[in-house]
């Protein structure tokens, strides 16, 4: 029983805990090329929140994590196979309960954990925020904590060397022999401002790519996963550890 995990904890602990900060992973449950499992981000998210958490408690922190989300934002996914889409709208609905049960339990404090490109919780604090005023809301995206050219030779956007690393280190038994795996090759647009970076569009999945790869990922390896999930961790496990610290009156220096 890990005591910063809600899922493996009883109401009498539960009860008896203070809590400072509650860590909610948000995933989603899609296909990653031919060779790793439709739940790699649920996997990461799971396990990045646990061992953030597991090191921010052992510095003093009071954090509980709840169950990991599954379903994340799919739509330019519509045509890939069991892509389960879960609707911006309705992330916001289910990010509003949340909140509600925590402020009602007077745990002030939420990080969301994010694990996936497609969910973005930033309009959704800010609306969140007008109406609890008194909730410290947070997101981060683990996968940007540190940065991956000093760990992995080619770019990873979706299911390359990077997440096939990670989970190679995490979960071995569910990644096929990376010689069934489809090479990650993706079409960029057309459109200059967009490929620069500074406009934007959603990508059509299946038109950029034809494995739904997007990064190349045969170089990965779980030494590569292992030195990399390390490194995340501990910045993650910091910003559990500053949040859960912080005072929500004084944010600013
Ligand atoms: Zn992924």
């Amino acid at each position: 029983m890990r005591p910063y995990i809600l899922a493996e904890n009883n109401w009498k602990t539960v009860k008896e805990t203070h809590y400072e900060v509650a860590v909610l992973p948000w995933g989603a449950c899609e296909a990653h090329n031919y060779h790793l499992p439709y739940g790699t981000d649920i996997i990461e998210a799971d396990f990045v929140a646990a061992e953030g958490a597991r090191i921010a408690w052992e510095q003093g922190a009071k954090v509980i994590v709840l169950p990991a989300i599954p379903f994340g934002v799919n739509t330019g996914q519509f045509d890939v196979k069991l892509d389960m889409n879960m609707n911006p709208s309705t992330q916001l609905a289910v990010l509003r309960d949340v909140v509600e049960v925590l402020h009602r339990q007077e745990i002030y404090k939420l990080i969301i954990l994010n694990s996936h490109g497609g969910n973005d919780f930033r309009t959704m604090i800010r609306e969140l925020g007008l109406q609890f005023p008194k909730m410290f809301l947070t997101s981060c995206n683990w996968y940007q904590a540190v940065d991956q050219k000093d760990f992995f030779e080619n770019k990873d956007d979706h299911a390359g060397e990077m997440e096939t690393s990670v989970i190679l280190h995490l979960k071995p038994e569910l990644v096929r022999p990376l010689s069934e795996a489809g090479d990650g090759a993706a079409k960029k647009f057309r459109i200059t401002g967009i490929r620069e970076g500074w406009a934007w569009a959603e990508r059509k999945w299946l038109q950029v790519t034809k494995d739904t790869g997007v990064g190349d990922p045969r170089k990965a390896t779980a030494e590569k996963g292992e030195r990399y999930f390390k490194a995340v961790t501990e910045k993650v496990a910091n910003y559990f550890l500053e949040v859960a610290k912080a005072d929500r009156d004084n944010l600013y220096a």
